[in-house]
């Protein structure tokens, strides 16, 4: 273990050493509005339970949170039904990509997992079907986590988004055809790119990921947002499923339970101790931070903090 003196220091030199990967990897362009961010951002933020934050580079800038967007929404609806969420849905990894329509064929139309395209659209629907106003509801989740008001959808992505959504479309119809959809399509899908539109900076990601490092338990109010077993659920979840089919190798190189997105950020946990997010847009061939995948090697590596 490094002192907490020596963690800004670490987070310097890591950024240096990830530096030549930044131009290397290639933006989300199926979502035209991702393709306009610019490649060479970065930034990572540390986050401990005791509210120490140690942060490097552009981790005061809005990004596309897309699929980390995933977490909260399962953690969400867990929160709102309980267990039955996993009646309609898998908690096994994939092994394909995260917009993979042959298992739902075969598996018929049941998800491998919540945090895929296809499980993150029975959510969806799940939530729809629960929640009074989920859109609303959801974004109000979220600005309780982190304990800011300024949280929001970001219209022009999910607009982008679904007017190229094809894939989430025939998941949806597909699903539909096996009776793992009640609410409308196009009200799913809407909602779905939604949630997958919200924008966040990388210490507002920390502060909102920080419950799940807190076992579910708020640090500032220290409200229960998810129960024991909940936490436990959700956690091994990410550490199976978080990293599309790359799952097995961010666990082999980084050791931590988290959640990537296209939008080029990486939210993770260490149980007990912080919080970690770092963003860079420019993605490797699995759809995960080239250098946020590197950079988060690099930390857990140096400072001997993950859970194996
Ligand atoms: N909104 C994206 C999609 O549905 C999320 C993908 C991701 O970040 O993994 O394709």
């Amino acid at each position: 273990m490094v002192s907490k003196m020596d963690y800004q220091k670490v987070l310097e030199d890591i950024r240096k050493e990830v530096e030549p990967l930044l131009d290397k990897g290639l933006v989300a362009d199926y979502i035209p509005e991702l393709a306009k961010v610019d490649i060479t951002k970065f930034g990572i933020h540390l986050l401990f339970l005791d509210d120490s934050s140690f942060s490097v580079g552009d981790t005061e800038e809005k990004f596309s949170i897309q699929s980390i967007s995933k977490v909260f929404m399962l953690a969400h609806c867990v929160s709102h039904i309980g267990k039955k969420v996993y009646d309609r849905i898998n908690v096994e990894p994939s092994g394909d990509p995260f917009n993979s329509l042959v298992q739902l064929e075969y598996e018929n139309g049941i998800p491998r997992n919540p945090f895929i395209n296809s499980g993150a659209l029975v959510v969806t629907d799940l939530l729809i079907s629960h929640l009074q106003d989920p859109r609303q509801q959801f974004l109000d989740f979220i600005r309780e986590l982190v304990g800011q008001n300024d949280i929001y959808y970001d219209k022009q992505i999910a607009r982008s988004e679904k007017a190229c959504g094809y894939k989430n479309a025939a998941m949806v119809n597909l699903m539909k055809s096996y009776g793992n959809i009640e609410n409308d399509v196009e009200e799913v899908l809407d909602l779905y790119f939604d949630f997958c539109s919200v924008s966040m900076t990388c210490s507002e990601l920390a502060k909102a990921f920080r419950v799940f490092a807190n076992h579910g338990k708020g640090v500032i109010d220290e409200k229960k947002y998810i129960s024991e077993s909940q936490f436990k659920r959700i956690t091994a979840i990410m550490q199976t499923c978080g990293f599309y089919d790359e799952a097995g190798e961010f666990a082999f190189r980084v050791g931590l339970p988290g959640k990537s997105g296209v939008g080029g950020g990486i939210a993770a946990i260490l149980p007990s101790q912080y919080s970690i997010v770092v963003w860079s847009p420019g993605l490797n061939k699995k759809g995960n931070s080239l250098a946020g995948l590197k950079a988060l090697e690099l930390f857990t590596t140096i400072t001997g903090t993950s859970i194996f």
